[in-house]
């Protein structure tokens, strides 16, 4: 099923990872009666084959949040689900600049990528033909002896979402929770103030007993919810220890890098100062 730009990943539970190179990881949860594709990440490639391979049960597609890895993608689709205060920011990622950019660091990256991706006719494309629909904090996907909760979580974006079975628990978690870093350097239209997401990673706290593996939208898979606990902390730690922070480097633009355990910040010096202020 694995493609040069695609790697396929069973988990178990009928759950599939499928992962745009090396980056982003998008998830195919399979129920009884239909499917659920979260994520679809730069779209480098039509995934719908791949995809058919696994199920050909009714799909329903839903992104984790608007930034272009994990949205760019919904060109191959008719239909996305995605959280209303995200649509605005999908919309200003859908240009040619972006994805020439992206598609150039990628290929820098990864060489071996070279030719694999059409580049004039991704540059062309737009997701702008597709029919958004909403999602809300407490809608459910029911799949068919599979239901995934949608949990409101603020911060690396205001529309960020993710995923939990409600069944066995697991949770896709997309850039909120995860091992990689996290951006927190954007405009400040584009991402929430900690205190936002901090309130989100308490709301993830008061539900632990129900989180099992986490599966976020980048780095190793699974993980395991202790990581949440030090997300929060690791946003506190940022207020008192930012002295030492590194500057980091983009082509969206630079951050400074607070490591905390296992976590990796990366924020923009307006986002901390309007942290500290808030005292
Ligand atoms: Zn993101
Ligand atoms: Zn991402």
């Amino acid at each position: 099923m694995d493609t040069l730009i695609n790697k396929v990943y069973e988990l178990g539970n009928n759950n599939y990872c499928i992962k745009e190179a090396d980056s982003t990881s998008c998830y195919l949860l399979v129920g009884k009666e239909k499917a659920l594709l979260f994520d679809t990440a730069y779209g480098y490639e039509d995934i719908r084959p791949i995809i058919q391979q696994i199920t050909d049960l009714p799909l329903v597609v839903v992104n984790s949040h608007g930034d272009p890895d994990h949205a760019l993608g919904n060109y191959w689709f008719d239909e996305v689900f995605i959280h209303e205060l995200d649509l605005g920011k999908l919309f200003q990622n859908d240009n040619p600049d972006i994805k020439k950019k992206a598609i150039d660091y990628r290929l820098n990256k990864k060489p071996e990528l070279q030719g694999a991706i059409d580049e004039p006719s991704y540059l062309a494309s737009t997701i702008k033909h597709v029919n958004y629909r909403f999602v809300r904090e407490g809608d459910v996907f029911d799949l068919g002896q599979k239901s995934l909760e949608v949990i409101h979580l603020p911060g690396h974006s205001y529309g960020c979402i993710a995923l939990l079975d409600q069944d066995n628990g697991d949770l896709f978690s997309g850039d909120m929770v995860t091992k990689h870093n996290i951006w927190y350097f954007l405009t400040n239209d584009e991402q929430a103030p900690f205190n936002m997401a901090y309130a989100a990673y308490d709301k993830l706290l008061r539900r632990k007993d129900e989180i099992g593996d986490i599966y976020p939208a980048h780095g190793p898979f699974p993980i395991q919810s202790d990581i949440i606990t030090q997300l929060k902390k690791a946003l506190a730690d940022i207020k008192v220890n930012h002295q030492q922070d590194e500057l980091f480097e983009s082509f969206v633009g630079n951050g400074y890098k607070h490591y905390y355990k296992d976590t990796l910040i990366i924020y923009s010096k307006e986002r901390l100062q309007e942290f500290i202020e808030e005292d």
